[in-house]
């Protein structure tokens, strides 16, 4: 079977990034799963779909035309990959996501992403629902002052405002979303390694997930 390492955490702790880094070392195919739920929001607003409509967000999802090509992210052949970081669409994507039915049909999308040599998988629920047999599985935490500074320190350097006291709040909002939410809420898997990043850069972070795969 082909190896994943999957890579869960509350929002801005560092996953896609460490989640890269330690896919570039091992040579190894990576999953963005919360780009897809992302995705997902942004062409539901595209489309003028009624967000609240669980069955029609789900049937977006299923239709959804996505593609992934180094940094770019592309919906219908449109390079899409700044947009889906804006907050707006964040928080719908964190709204959607809650969907069951949405939930089930990214569900084998996700795992076609399952190919040799192996997939390094971050979001949510990789090692509780989408891969639960995986041999490493990571949850990846760090304080939220530390989240929304570095969402902050991101935001600014692609161009966007961005405003520290608001994404502080927006942060322990979608916590509290993800979290509490009935369908697959935020836990860590029972035999998930977690790993603290507050106060370590991303070498040191990346460090540890290779040192957990390699023990
Ligand atoms: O990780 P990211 O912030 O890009 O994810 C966007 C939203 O998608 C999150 O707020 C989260 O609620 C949802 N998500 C999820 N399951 C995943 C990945 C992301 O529910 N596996």
């Amino acid at each position: 079977v082909v190896p994943v390492i999957t890579i869960d955490g509350p929002t801005a702790s560092g996953k896609g990034t460490i989640a890269h880094r330690v896919a570039q070392q091992l040579g190894w195919h990576t999953l963005d799963s919360g780009a897809l739920y992302r995705l997902t929001a942004l062409a539901v607003q595209q489309q003028g779909v009624d967000a609240f409509d669980e069955l029609a967000v789900a049937q977006v999802a299923l239709r959804l035309d996505v593609g992934f090509q180094g940094e770019q992210v592309l919906l219908s052949g449109q390079d899409v990959a700044a947009l889906i970081r804006q907050e707006s669409v964040g928080n719908l994507a964190s709204k959607v996501a809650a969907y069951a039915p949405l939930r089930q049909a990214l569900l084998e999308r996700q795992r076609a992403f399952r190919v040799a040599p192996g997939l390094v998988a971050d979001g949510r629920d990789m090692g509780t629902v989408v891969f639960p047999d995986a041999p490493l599985k990571v949850f990846l935490v760090a304080d939220v002052q530390a989240r929304a500074e570095r969402r902050c320190k991101q935001l600014k350097e692609k161009g966007f405002s961005a405003n520290l006291t608001g994404l502080l709040e927006d942060m322990r909002a979608r916590d509290e979303r993800d979290r509490n939410r009935a369908n697959a809420p935020l836990v860590a898997a029972h035999d998930a390694k977690t790993v603290d990043s507050s106060c370590l850069s991303i070498d040191e972070t990346v460090k540890q997930v290779l040192d957990l795969w390699s023990e």
